[in-house]
């Protein structure tokens, strides 16, 4: 049977069915998905030497003749197997540790390639577990795979080899290699100084070097960016083609009475904000646009302003919240805010229906994902707010959007705390319009923060104490995170912590404890405790309500920090610092490695959400910012959105492209790459 890109990986020869399982624990299904499986590193065994000349010490292939191979036990009971290996110039002992099947495959008299290391055993020089490769007789080692070149070195899994990939590679190479195409335009090709495809994925296997490696390698990421920011482009561009929705105007007037009606001067940030979201809202196009700040940044009264210009236009407002508690904290502030206006505020969480009646005119409803079921949504709704979107899947999302039951789009607001990289912005989130809260109000300090290792655990215990009864204030603790929802383990290492804490560390104190497997009554009794200052201390699971505000706290404690990004730790801290009192943020780490305390200890020295961002992005990646299963970042497999440079280079040719051609008539392939839809957010 002819192979084609798209055959199942199971029709490549000597990869059959059970091996094509393994495959796609790798995400391997395609040829296709072979023919682009990524090295992470490449051994290199391009230094090919005579026996006599090797050094201990050296990473070097040889080529010669087995005169012998035997297996035997150590002192240790440890099993190896020895070979003597000659050419013409002397003879070298090879060991291998652990693989007595060994003895199948390679046989004396056999000519062979090893490459390896060579180091010292005993007293002797020795190949030390090299790679080998078994070549005709008479060879000179040209064209092998394994050894005497730069090696591929491929992620593995379980009964799947680097070296068998790399034999499976090398044949659908030379199979299927040919039928790729090139997907990006020749000019930005060679504009670019880029390599082809079919050279780019031959060299990312087999280089010759590793400037060669690295060039294969940025030519595959800029066509990643390149794709990536074409479909952001192609999303935002149908949407704002295809769709209409009502246009809101506020009147200058109205927008006085908003403003001088509030408690406090807006930040300038806020009134930016504010000022673009008021121009988006009187277009006929719907507004796509997420509201980025701090926790404590005051992006709710940003969003009741949004809701004050389409109640007062005549249409409603709905505003989701990921958590009943959120939706509450909502509700009570929109109500402080708009109540003055005559404006009612609906809550609507739990399935049940608010107790304000219906009016004819619009509404404004807050309330969880209990919004999406409800069946009282009114029609004419001119924006959705949906808050902490990235908690919210994409489907219920899109539900939202459809409850509408008409042919207005409502505009819509996302905001966010995650601190998202400008990069990021540009990229995935390339169909979004952002409005930035940089600023806190003033009036804050950032909180004191430190690193906490474990031979000052008790001492912090005791510092904790003596500060709880000084500044007449309270403590958040917060548990490892275990898994990243709300799990059976994640609940039960939170109650042995909190009894741990009650019992040997604070028995003077009231401790209470919160996790996400309580009824929401319950949830709702402790915080309103804890808000009460009935306890103390509040120990929590970490991924229990990220937005409550209460003031009071001003001590967060977080145990195993190294386990959470630094947004995510920096979303936590943002608990505290809600007041004029000083507050503090105590990361309690076991692990003390080098790599982990430099982490941790920039959250000592920096207080900006999107900086800790930037630096979480460069350190562990972009699916760490958002935890592994939040939604948002694809699978970028050889770009990085840290590589500023290249984002740019591709960014400047996507806009060039488009200019040209809007719809992209002329580029039917990119065309349909870039309305592939794997862009989950930009969804929101
Ligand atoms: P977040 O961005 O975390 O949702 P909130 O909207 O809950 O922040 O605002 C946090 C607190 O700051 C609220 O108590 C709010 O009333 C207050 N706040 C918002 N804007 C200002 C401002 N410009 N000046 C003073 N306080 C403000
Ligand atoms: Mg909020």
């Amino acid at each position: 049977m002819e192979l084609t890109l798209t055959s199942p990986v199971q029709y490549v020869p000597r990869v059959g069915p059970s091996m094509a399982g393994k495959l796609r624990k790798l995400g391997i299904e395609t040829v296709r998905d072979l023919l682009t499986y990524v090295p992470f590193r490449y051994n290199d065994y391009s230094l090919v030497s005579k026996i006599a000349r090797v050094q201990p010490g050296e990473t070097v292939t040889v080529l010669g003749k087995l005169e012998s191979i035997k297996t035997f036990f150590t002192k240790k009971g440890k099993r190896l197997v020895t070979a003597k290996l000659a050419d013409d110039s002397g003879r070298i002992d090879i060991v291998w540790f652990n693989q007595p099947y060994l003895l199948n495959v390679l046989h004396t008299g056999d000519t062979v390639s090893v490459s390896g290391k060579v180091d010292w055993f005993g007293p002797k020089v020795v190949f030390s577990s090299p790679e080998y490769e078994i070549l005709a007789e008479e060879s000179d080692g040209k064209g092998s795979l394994h050894t005497g070149r730069f090696v591929p070195v491929y992620p593995e899994t379980s009964g799947l080899s680097s070296k068998w990939l790399r034999g499976r590679i090398a044949f659908v190479l030379e199979q299927s290699l040919h039928a790729v195409t090139d997907e990006l335009p020749p000019e930005i090709i060679a504009q670019e100084h880029l390599m082809d495809i079919q050279t780019a994925i031959r060299a990312m296997h087999f280089p010759t070097d590793l400037i060669e490696a690295d060039r294969a390698r940025e030519r595959l990421a800029f066509e990643e960016l390149f794709l990536l920011l074409l479909r952001a482009y192609e999303q935002k561009h149908q949407w704002q083609t295809t769709l209409t929705s009502h246009a809101i105007k506020l009147s200058g007037q109205n927008l006085m009475e908003f403003m001088t009606a509030l408690p406090f001067v807006l930040t300038s940030d806020q009134q930016t904000a504010v000022k673009e979201i008021l121009s988006d809202l009187g277009k006929p196009i719907p507004m796509n646009r997420m509201l980025e700040g701090d926790v404590g940044s005051g992006k709710t009264v940003v969003a009741a302003a949004a809701i004050y210009a389409s109640y007062t236009s005549g249409f409603s407002s709905l505003l989701m919240a990921p958590t009943q508690i959120l939706a509450q904290q909502h509700a009570n502030t929109l109500e402080m805010i708009l109540g003055t206006h005559g404006i009612p505020v609906e809550l609507v969480v739990g399935g049940k229906k608010s107790k304000t009646k219906p009016t004819l005119g619009p509404r404004v409803l807050v309330g969880t994902h209990a919004l999406l079921t409800s069946d009282g949504i009114p029609s004419k709704i001119g924006i959705i707010i949906i808050d902490e979107q990235q908690r919210f899947g994409v489907e219920q999302r899109a539900t939202l959007r459809s409850l509408t039951k008409s042919v207005y789009t409502p505009h819509q607001l996302t905001m966010t705390a995650t601190p998202i990289p400008r990069t990021l912005v540009q990229t995935v989130f390339g169909n979004l319009d952002l409005s930035v809260l940089e600023t806190l109000p003033s009036g804050r300090t950032p909180v004191k923060t430190w690193v906490v290792p474990k031979e000052k655990r008790a001492s912090a215990y005791v510092w904790i104490d003596k500060e709880l009864a000084k500044a007449h204030s309270q403590a958040f603790i917060v548990c490892p995170l275990i898994d990243e929802s709300e799990s059976l383990s994640t609940v039960k290492a939170a109650t042995a912590e909190f009894t741990r804490l009650k019992r040997d560390v604070f028995p003077a104190r009231s401790v209470g404890l919160l996790h996400g497997r309580m009824k929401p009554a319950e949830k709702n009794q402790v915080l309103d405790d804890f808000r009460q200052k009935k306890y103390d201390i509040l120990v929590s699971t970490p991924v229990v309500e990220v937005g409550i505000d209460i003031p009071n706290a001003t001590l967060m404690v977080i145990e195993a920090a190294e386990r959470f990004g630094l947004s995510q730790l920096h979303q936590l801290r943002g608990r505290v610092g809600r007041s004029d009192k000083a507050s503090y943020c105590l990361l309690f780490t076991e692990n003390e490695t080098d790599v982990v305390l430099t982490r941790l200890k920039a959250m000592e020295s920096v207080h900006s959400g999107p900086k800790l961002a930037e630096l979480d992005l460069s350190l562990r990646g972009p699916g760490e910012l958002f935890g592994t299963r939040q939604h948002g970042v694809p699978g970028l497999t050889l770009a990085s959105l840290s590589d500023t440079a290249l984002v740019a280079r591709a960014q400047k040719h996507v806009r060039e492209l488009i200019a040209r051609d809007p719809d992209l008539t002329e580029f039917a392939h990119l065309r349909l790459s870039a309305k592939r839809d794997t862009i989950e957010t930009t969804q929101a």
